[in-house]
């Protein structure tokens, strides 16, 4: 094949716009025709394009660079436009800061004779010919060719509770503008960040009826409390010491613990730590009293410095081991690891004070009534409401790569096969996706949380710089040996 190397990156979130900041600068030299194409705004991604002010970081900003070695540099463009230095500042700030690095991107890139296609449509199919090149097919009709197809898609929507999908009142998108009558009684399914989020909008809003949160569970997610940098004592040795695919998660369990036991000064109470109760007011209380004292909260610590290590020690899991987080413990750890800021914490409280809000635990099913719902509960008891959102957070399910034109496509045509423990299997070293026979699909990346079940711990910014550097490394290194992998006749 001659001309340059056509590159088609699906998607411009945070994790496309650092696969771009991380890939073009490594390719100068090489002849390149590069087109992104997302529908949205490019830069922010689904996640830091919310409009509302209620609605923060749930990652310290400390921690929220796009550079992949300069961890100040969020914090430094914050400084220098005067947009405070809050830990947890409004996530359309961190939008816009994506904004300016994709801006900055695209002007070295012009810069350097490389002139990236913004394309705003969504990509709806792709195939490989016999050529080795993928067609990919756009909702608006348009087809074209390219030697290599990057997927930055971010999440994949849930499926639970799809049955509803279409019904008045049943806001399938909990972030497509909540355009609620302010006297309507609103059920929420979901009580993690999401959830969190659809109520705190409500508030922005100035909603004045009853709005009730609702899961199985009931568990808000935690509070954030005070965090020191922790240096782990234990866990890098057990890593490295392990082998792939034969750690048990109690071992996993038990070296956490050691590091939390030491950052704490005691033993961990696992029984209350794997089984909170649901959340109420009282719990959510107490935990914000606990914040307030100034604390350093040891376990928040060391989760914070276990992150990186997430990939690596999901590596060493066995299979058993595997499948007991993600069907006994996924749940826990969620509500543990992705924490919400105190300040919002404080404001939901306020909401469930003044009468405004309930949260709920043994949500077992959402039924039609009438115009309106009837949130039903494990206990026999229901609440009638007027509208639902659903708020129930990503999917990872092979119903979810169903519900996204691209991937339902991808996986009809065996592209693509959902992996066990979510989003679907890729090579670790090239981000090649993995077909059913295990083998790479040439030229066709996957990069951010469609990568859940490989990683695991995918849905954060700073996975996504991570996973954007490394993939960047591995094209450039590709293209400039001139062994393109795209190139490669098919089946080789
Ligand atoms: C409510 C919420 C709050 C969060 N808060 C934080 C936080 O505070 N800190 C943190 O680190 N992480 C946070 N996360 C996780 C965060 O979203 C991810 O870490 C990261 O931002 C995901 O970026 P992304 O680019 O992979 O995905 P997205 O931001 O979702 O971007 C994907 C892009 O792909 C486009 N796209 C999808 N399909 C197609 C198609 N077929 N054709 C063309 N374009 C397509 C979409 O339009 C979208 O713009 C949050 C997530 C959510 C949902």
């Amino acid at each position: 094949m001659s001309g340059p190397h056509r590159v088609l990156q699906v998607g411009c979130g945070p994790t496309g716009t650092s696969v771009l900041r991380e890939l073009l600068p490594r390719l100068v030299d090489v002849p390149l025709a590069y087109e992104v194409a997302d529908p949205a705004v490019m830069g922010p991604g689904l996640a830091f394009s919310t409009p509302w002010d209620l609605h923060l970081l749930n990652v310290r900003a400390g921690r929220m660079s796009l550079h992949a070695t300069d961890k100040a540099e969020f914090a430094r463009w914050r400084r220098e436009r005067g947009l405070g230095d809050e830990d947890y500042p409004p996530r359309r700030v961190f939008g816009r800061y994506t904004r300016d690095v994709l801006d900055e991107v695209l002007r070295e890139s012009d810069a350097t004779g490389h002139r990236v296609a913004l394309t705003r449509d969504r990509v709806v199919a792709a195939r490989r010919d016999g050529q080795g090149r993928w067609w990919c097919r756009f909702a608006s009709g348009r087809a074209a060719a390219y030697d290599r197809v990057v997927l930055a898609l971010g999440h994949l929507p849930s499926t639970r509770y799809c049955r509803h999908d279409g019904d008045p009142g049943f806001l399938s998108d909990p972030y497509g503008g909540l355009d609620v009558p302010g006297d309507a009684r609103v059920g929420v399914i979901g009580t993690r960040l999401t959830g969190v989020d659809v109520a705190l909008a409500l508030r922005e809003r100035g909603h004045r009826a009853s709005v009730v949160l609702a899961s199985r569970s009931g568990w808000l997610p935690s509070v954030k409390g005070r965090v020191e940098t922790y240096r782990l004592a234990h866990l890098p040795d057990f890593v490295a010491a392990g082998v792939p695919g034969a750690t048990s998660l109690a071992a996993v369990a038990a070296v956490i613990g050691k590091e939390i036991e030491d950052a704490e000064g005691g033993p961990v109470g696992w029984a209350r730590a794997l089984s909170p109760p649901p959340s109420s007011a009282a719990t959510l209380r107490a935990e914000l009293a606990e914040v307030a004292s100034g604390r350093v909260v040891g376990w928040q610590s060391v989760l914070g410095a276990v992150v990186p290590w997430v990939p690596a020690l999901w590596r060493l899991l066995d299979e058993r081991s595997k499948q007991l987080l993600m069907t006994a413990y996924v749940g826990v750890w969620a509500v543990r690891i992705a924490s919400f800021p105190s300040v919002s914490a404080a404001r939901l409280l306020a909401m469930m004070d003044d009468g405004r809000l309930t949260v709920r635990a043994g949500l077992s099913a959402v039924v039609r009534d009438g115009n309106g719902f009837r949130m039903c509960f494990a206990d026999g008891s229901a609440v009638p409401v007027d509208v639902v959102v659903n708020a129930t957070g990503p999917g990872y399910g092979r119903g979810s790569l169903e519900a996204v034109e691209l991937t339902a496509d991808l996986l009809r045509c065996g592209t693509i096969v959902p992996h066990r423990f979510g989003g679907v299997p890729v090579d670790e070293r090239t981000f090649e996706a993995r077909d059913a026979d295990g083998a790479a699909v040439p030229g066709l990346h996957v990069v951010g949380d469609l990568t859940r079940g490989v990683w695991l711990a995918t849905n954060a910014v700073e996975n996504s710089v991570r996973q954007a550097a490394d993939l960047a490394a591995v094209i450039a290194r590709d293209l400039l040996s001139g062994s393109c992998t795209s190139r490669r006749s098919p089946g080789t």
